[in-house]
């Protein structure tokens, strides 16, 4: 318990709320106004139950954790297509909603004001302001999971575009004609530097089923099939990388989500490579994710956090 009313009964440490949508689980906690986290938990997402269950639980869980003293709002993060403005999340593909009023949904049911925003913007924000862009004053961050997402922090505020788009550097076309992408376009940054399309592309190749952490150690170890696919992966994150600097020109940019834990493997080469491409000036910093998995609920907080500070 922080700060106690002189004279009076303890008053509850100021909090917000927060909760980050992903596909296969729901991450909510409260978070202090120094991005310290308190009561995490997660919940099972429940696609399988269709997207007006998935929507009813969110907002569920947002009246429980509003019901905690002292909490002063809500900030929430989804996938997709947000119009945060709007307060609606628009569209998400592994969710199946559509034009789903989220914050006057949520702002009905408890009375608290609510932000809602992208989940991976939300990271960039987070990791901007809390984890390892803290110190630099224009961050890219970018999430590479099942797909690879990312969002632009300069002095502290996240671009997230006119329509809600911004950022999205896994459906940038670095090899024209390449594999199709579930965005209906071919060659993405994304159809080969994602983690679930590297351990496709290995598994394929070997005739197996294994995970990209796996490719990333069979790489390590020199294995010419995991190499060849690591090394493409690598190739196609530099391109993407590199447009991105030539168009932003950020000061750091921040390597995350699941695929980020093969760690100075990853970073090494798409550092490298990342310079490589960069023949006229000098590459951006490289660094790996400060919080983790974490990084969308402490954003999708500051967001919340924004809102009380006004
Ligand atoms: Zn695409």
């Amino acid at each position: 318990m922080i700060g106690s009313a002189s004279g009076g009964s303890p008053s509850p440490p100021a909090l917000v709320a927060a909760i980050d949508v992903g596909g296969t689980s729901v991450k909510a906690g409260f978070v202090g106004a120094g991005g310290a986290v308190h009561g995490e938990r997660r919940v099972p997402t429940r696609v399988a139950d269709g997207p007006a269950a998935v929507v009813a639980g969110i907002v569920e869980l947002a009246a429980e954790l509003a019901a905690e003293p002292g909490v002063r709002a809500i900030g929430i993060g989804v996938p997709g297509i947000v119009d945060g403005p709007a307060g609606t999340a628009r569209w998400a593909a592994n969710l199946g909603w559509r034009d789903v009023p989220f914050v006057s949904m949520i702002g009905d049911r408890t009375g608290l004001d609510v932000a809602l925003g992208h989940d991976v913007r939300n990271g960039a924000l987070a990791e901007a302001r809390w984890g390892a862009g803290r110190d630099a004053r224009s961050v890219y961050f970018l999430a590479i999971g099942t797909g690879i997402a990312g969002g632009s922090v300069l002095d502290g505020v996240v671009d997230d575009g006119a329509s809600g788009q911004a950022g999205e550097i896994g459906h940038l076309v670095v090899v024209p004609g390449g594999p199709a992408c579930n965005c209906g376009n071919h060659g993405c940054v994304e159809t080969l530097a994602s983690a679930s399309r590297i351990a496709a592309a290995y598994s394929r190749a070997v005739c197996g089923e294994f995970s990209a952490a796996e490719v990333a150690a069979r790489a390590a170890a020199g294995e010419s099939v995991a190499v060849e696919v690591w090394g493409r992966a690598v190739a196609a994150l530099a391109d993407g990388l590199a447009a991105l600097t030539v168009l932003n020109d950020p000061g750091l940019i921040v390597l995350g989500g699941g695929l980020s834990l093969a760690g100075q493997q990853l970073l090494d080469p798409v550092r490298e490579a990342l310079a490589q491409r960069l023949t006229f000036r000098t590459a951006p910093e490289l660094a790996l994710t400060a919080l983790g998995d974490r990084a969308g609920l402490l954003g999708a907080g500051l967001r919340a956090w924004n809102r009380v500070e006004g």
